[in-house]
């Protein structure tokens, strides 16, 4: 793991981006944001599951509208997506999005995109620039011949430049692609040229299983060479998994701990009781901690306390009973029955102890 490169600080309402933030989490609503209520439970139910900012797609006067209303019922910065319509960025603004996500390359004129920074400006309001490979400019793609890492980087060099001409600096960066291998090449390329932060994410990553799998890659393999500030794991399905994946990931690299680190054994021959099942109900019941913790759910006693000697509390399970231990000590045989209520049990008083 290399050491996390310092970035700019970027303020999206009261969370940070850059600096010395640590790599935060968001997502993207799927209602029609002009439906304000599906909107706000969306919302809510992302922000319980730990995302810290939520974008929504403002595709129309009605969206950039609800944005006000939206606002008052949500306790996490917005993000306004805009694309070719500069006047609704504009409105959004207005409206109260804590930052603006924007191509440049599909608002219009450079004035237009003036139009929208002077607005950002007043209202004190970062702008992401979201450079994608489907949306490449055609004399960059005519000059590089394809759509590279190189010309992307020069796409989005293009964007800031334009910003900084017209004295706007208050900037997050992002380049996503949906081929995994250039989305990291491009990323490592522009964090060598600029310090703006930078929000990583695989685009139109695929269903559940395959957008995980190629978000885990993309975005791991740049957070671990210490790149990237923020991040999205773009999902078809429920928005919620795409925020559980993001913390999955930083967990995986030890970014970020918040939660539960649930450690499982593969299964073996030596298997005795159903460790799919009880790791499940495990997981899912402590879904909502945010506190940092290591749960194991092993398969048996021979092997299970060594090989999970790392958790904070586990269980290894034998023929119809378990053994509890806590940080490798065993401490208590249990029936197969009580397996997950017990283990429950000894995780709130942990958190009630600590
Ligand atoms: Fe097999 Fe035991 Fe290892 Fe699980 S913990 S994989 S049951 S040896």
């Amino acid at each position: 793991m290399k050491q996390h490169k310092k970035t700019r600080p970027v303020m999206v309402g009261s969370v940070q981006i850059g600096g010395d933030a640590p790599v935060s989490v968001q997502s993207m609503t799927c209602t029609k944001t002009e439906d304000i209520q599906l909107t706000v439970e969306q919302i809510q139910q992302l922000h319980a599951a730990g995302c810290e900012m939520v974008r929504v797609a403002v595709p129309c006067e009605e969206a950039a509208r609800a944005i006000e209303s939206i606002k008052k019922q949500i306790r996490i910065p917005l993000i306004a997506d805009i694309h070719f319509d500069y006047r609704l960025a504009i409105r959004a603004i207005h409206n109260g999005a804590d930052k603006i996500r924007i191509n440049p390359g599909n608002i219009g004129s450079d004035q237009r995109v003036k139009e929208v920074l002077k607005a950002a400006k007043e209202h004190h309001i970062p702008v992401r620039i979201g450079v994608n490979s489907g949306s490449l400019e055609k004399d960059l793609f005519n000059q590089y011949g394809s759509v590279c890492a190189d010309a992307l980087v020069e796409s989005a060099m293009r964007h800031i430049r334009l910003c900084e001409d017209f004295d706007f600096e208050d900037l997050v960066i992002s380049v996503k692609a949906s081929h995994v291998p250039l989305m990291i090449e491009t990323n490592r390329k522009l964090s060598e040229i600029t310090d703006y932060p930078i929000h990583l994410g695989v685009t139109e990553a695929g269903t559940v299983r395959q957008g995980i799998l190629r978000s885990a890659v993309g975005i791991g393999t740049l957070l671990a060479e210490g790149i990237g500030d923020t991040l999205r794991v773009s999902l078809t399905g429920d928005p919620v998994d795409e925020v559980k994946a993001g913390y999955d990931i930083l967990r995986a690299l030890e970014i970020r701990k918040k939660g539960i680190t649930l450690i499982s054994c593969p299964t073996c021959g030596r298997t005795q009781v159903d460790v799919v099942k009880i790791a499940e109900a495990v997981e899912s019941a402590l879904a909502h901690i945010e506190k940092t913790l290591t749960i194991a759910v092993m398969g048996c006693a021979v092997n299970g306390p060594g090989e999970a000697r790392n958790a904070d509390i586990g269980v290894a399970c034998g023929k119809k009973s378990a053994l509890l231990f806590r940080k490798g000590e065993v401490i208590e045989k249990i029936n197969d029955k009580d397996i997950v209520p017990r283990l429950l049990k000894e995780i709130e008083a942990w958190q009630e102890s600590g």
